[in-house]
């Protein structure tokens, strides 16, 4: 039994990333009539990857936790009916799914393997005097990885109140703990690279974000472009529209209820169910003066966002460089174990004869771009392209001391934090979206309702960023617009 009666509710989506196009699914599958608005002329924003000199290039999906039978991704995938569209392979089959390389040699490693017990058994190994403090921190790792499995943040009756006794910010926990620096820098990694600083980071968001990542870990066997297809076609399957090339620029409004959407081209499409799978500033900035009370305007446009990234796609030699069935992670810290830098290598076949595909990605460094503020991707000059292509040398210089000589490396793309703010419109070219700290855990909670009757918000913001993350988002949206009985009637995830 569908919650939907007839004739269907329309709905419009703006955006057609991963949150977007699993929305999109959920309500088709709900007898909704679903129609997704994408401003690019392809669907999937972060999802999908691009190609450059023939060699497929990823952006939002590096790695994938989480998708071994009974785990929430597979949870999701196996519900939105695109497991099998999707071929994935396992990470970690070496017993490495991260290398962490620590100071300016390869002497420090630290390698993260599948599986929580291995993980803190690696943990206790490297740092035998430190035991008791291990036991203390990993106990809420499990706990977390329980929570996240057994889908209690979807489905449990009242607020799960265990989580509050995590949200004091990780790195204090481990200043009460008294952690070495070696210990601490280890367990920096994982908030560092969501972008959240290990000071700012709430306990529990470390921990989800681990347990969802560690719990297993795995890559996408074809390309970003096949995954945002995937997704694609799904919600087509369903009866559900896409519409490319269609950007929406105001959400219209009467008597506080949303009446529909209005296009750049001038277009109107009318509904009473709009959600923007956007970020939430975007959103706002599409509302009628006055549609929302100032102190929720107020709220949104003072959230902080993540910081953005920049990217190197290179190619090398694939004799001397082979595909590494992990992730690299080059990390600089300071004498207490903080993270003060930190780059990321994934090295994959590029589906080329004798070149693999290397992909650098960093802090996006943000004063570097900024005589380009003002100015749109592929429109940004000589001056701009000459720039990235020094930051991205100066970075393969730094890449040649961890792997050797580069010689004969190809340099077939770099992107700034202002590339991903004008591809999918990203406030700042942030990577994950709404900062998720300590210091403003209430202003950037329950982002997916607003005080207008019919809009609702989804995507990476919507809840935590991430495809773990921004699906979760998808499912809580609509059963805030569904309502929990019928939610936990109708959707099965099991
Ligand atoms: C460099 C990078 C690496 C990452 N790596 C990983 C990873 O390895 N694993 C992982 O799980 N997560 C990763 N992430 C995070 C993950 O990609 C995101 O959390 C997720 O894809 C966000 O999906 P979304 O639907 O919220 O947003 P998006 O993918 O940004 O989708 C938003 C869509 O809305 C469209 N849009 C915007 N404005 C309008 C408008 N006005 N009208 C119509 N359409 C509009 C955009 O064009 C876009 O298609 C990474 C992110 C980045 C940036």
């Amino acid at each position: 039994m569908k919650f939907q009666s007839h004739p269907p509710q329309k709905v419009l989506i703006i955006g057609s990333g991963i949150g977007g196009l699993s929305t999109g699914i959920i309500l088709a599958k709900q007898g909704f009539e679903v129609t997704v608005l994408e401003k690019n002329h392809q669907p999937g924003g972060l999802t999908r990857s691009y190609t450059r000199k023939g060699i497929d290039c990823p952006v939002g999906v590096h790695y994938l936790g989480s998708l071994d039978k009974g785990q929430i991704l597979r949870k999701f995938f196996d519900y939105l009916g695109v497991s099998a569209a999707v071929p994935v392979e396992r990470m970690g089959r070496n017993g490495i799914i991260d290398r962490y390389i620590f100071g300016s040699h390869d002497d420090k490693i630290f390698d993260l393997p599948p599986g929580l017990e291995a993980y803190e058994e690696n943990l206790r190994r490297t740092f035998p005097e430190e035991a008791a403090k291990i036991n203390k921190i990993i106990e809420p790792i499990h706990q977390a990885a329980g929570q996240l499995h057994s889908l209690d943040l979807l489905y449990a009756d009242v607020n799960d109140f265990s989580l509050l006794d995590q949200a004091q910010s990780f790195g204090t926990i481990l200043d009460d703990l008294q952690c070495s620096p070696g210990l601490r820098s280890v367990l920096a990694v994982p908030s560092n690279w969501i972008g959240v600083p290990l000071s700012d980071c709430p306990a529990f968001y470390h921990n989800m974000a681990l347990a969802s990542y560690v719990s297993s870990a795995w890559r996408l066997k074809g390309t970003g472009i096949d995954m945002a297809n995937a997704f694609a076609r799904r919600l087509r399957e369903l009866g559900g529209k896409i519409v490319t090339g269609a950007e929406i620029d105001r959400i219209m409004i009467s008597s506080r209820l949303v009446t529909g959407v209005g296009l750049k081209s001038g277009e109107q499409l009318k509904a009473t169910l709009i959600i923007g799978a956007v970020h939430p500033k975007v959103v706002l900035n599409m509302l009628p003066p006055g549609a929302v009370r100032p102190s929720y305007r107020q709220r949104i446009s003072n959230l902080r966002d993540t910081h953005g990234v920049f990217a190197v796609q290179a190619l090398i030699n694939s004799n001397s460089h082979p595909e590494r069935p992990y992730n690299i992670f080059k990390l600089d810290t300071d004498r207490r174990g903080n993270i003060s830098d930190l780059q990321y290598y994934q090295i994959r076949r590029s589906g080329k004869k004798g070149v693999n595909l290397m992909s650098i990605l960093t802090s996006g460094r943000d004063e570097l771009w900024v005589p380009w503020l003002r100015t749109t991707s592929g429109r940004r000059g000589d001056g701009y392209r000459q720039a990235k292509e020094n930051h991205a040398r100066y970075l393969v210089k730094k890449a040649e001391k961890l792997f050797g000589s580069l010689k004969g490396l190809e340099i077939i793309d770099t992107y700034t934090p202002l590339t991903i703010r004008d591809w999918v419109n990203s406030p700042g070219g942030s990577a994950y979206g709404v900062l998720r700290s300590t210091g403003q855990m209430l202003a950037s909670a329950l982002l997916n309702r607003t005080s207008v009757k019919g809009l609702y918000l989804a995507g990476q913001n919507a809840l935590a960023p991430g495809v773990i993350g921004t699906i979760m988002g998808s499912f809580s949206t609509v059963k805030l617009i569904i309502g929990p009985d019928s939610f936990k009637k109708d959707i099965c995830l099991t």
